[in-house]
């Protein structure tokens, strides 16, 4: 039976090696799978590809031994490795997907994404994103040196935290308002993301059809991945 995995939100790191070994264990072992999609948060952080770091090499190491063996590997950005560049996708042979992408899932048009920009109510960070997502930044914070990048990447993501802390529960979701224009902009009833850490499958109405939100788990303690099967049958798997 063909099948295709989708995970996201790992948060990979080398602090957390259960996790690690978790994902390592996945790209070994599925060579029934059709296709993996990793939509976004792969890393806990990614300051460059020039970030080579013995933990760095393991997993593209693994990544790329996958693709060799025939495993498609997608890869979509999300707001902690948005900074995935060219050679990281060279060395994994990994194939970069548009923050928004439709894919055609057996026959069923699926609308692929991180999540953050689902998160309307959250204006403060979507105005840093603009920021953070400029060609002309990134390419100014890819000049710096690593370990400055790295004090700069610390920083950012402590004063992130704090931002999160102030943030209601409500605010750190989706907007149903946001969900709906970008599914009609891609002409889409199913739409699959991460981001939030609140896995679920939100049932609703667009447009008089009948429409689906899958939101992917994050890797807390272990490892999850949606697996979609040709039928259109679709489980959550626990990995590790
Ligand atoms: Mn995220």
């Amino acid at each position: 039976m063909k099948k295709t995995l989708f995970i996201s939100d790992l948060h990979l790191q080398a602090e957390t090696p259960e996790i690690t070994s978790a994902f390592l264990a996945l790209l070994e072992s599925n060579n029934e799978i059709d296709a993996l999609y990793i939509l976004g948060d792969l890393f806990e952080a990614w300051i460059g590809d020039d970030d080579d770091t013995v933990y760095h090499k393991e997993i593209i190491a693994a990544l790329k031994a996958a693709t060799k063996r025939g495993l498609k590997i997608y890869f979509l950005r999300g707001n902690r490795d948005f900074l995935i560049g060219k050679q990281f996708l060279r060395a994994t042979g990994c194939e970069l997907l548009a923050d928004e992408t439709v894919i055609n899932l057996y026959g069923t048009p699926v609308l692929l994404m991180h999540g953050d920009t689902l998160c309307t109510r959250d204006s403060t960070y979507l105005r840093s994103r603009k920021y953070m997502r400029n060609k002309l930044i990134q390419t100014l914070f890819l000049w710096l040196p690593l370990a400055m990048r790295r004090q700069i990447a610390d920083k950012m993501r402590a004063s992130s935290n704090q931002h999160m802390q102030k943030l209601s529960d409500d605010m750190m979701d989706v907007t149903q308002q946001e969900v709906e224009r970008v599914m009609q902009k891609h002409n889409s009833t199913c739409l699959i993301h991460g981001h939030t850490h609140r896995p679920n499958t939100h049932r609703f109405t667009l447009d008089n059809k009948p429409a689906a939100r899958i939101v992917l788990a994050a890797w807390h303690k272990q490892g999850s991945a949606l697996v979609w099967d040709e039928t259109g049958d679709k489980a959550t798997i626990e990995i590790g």
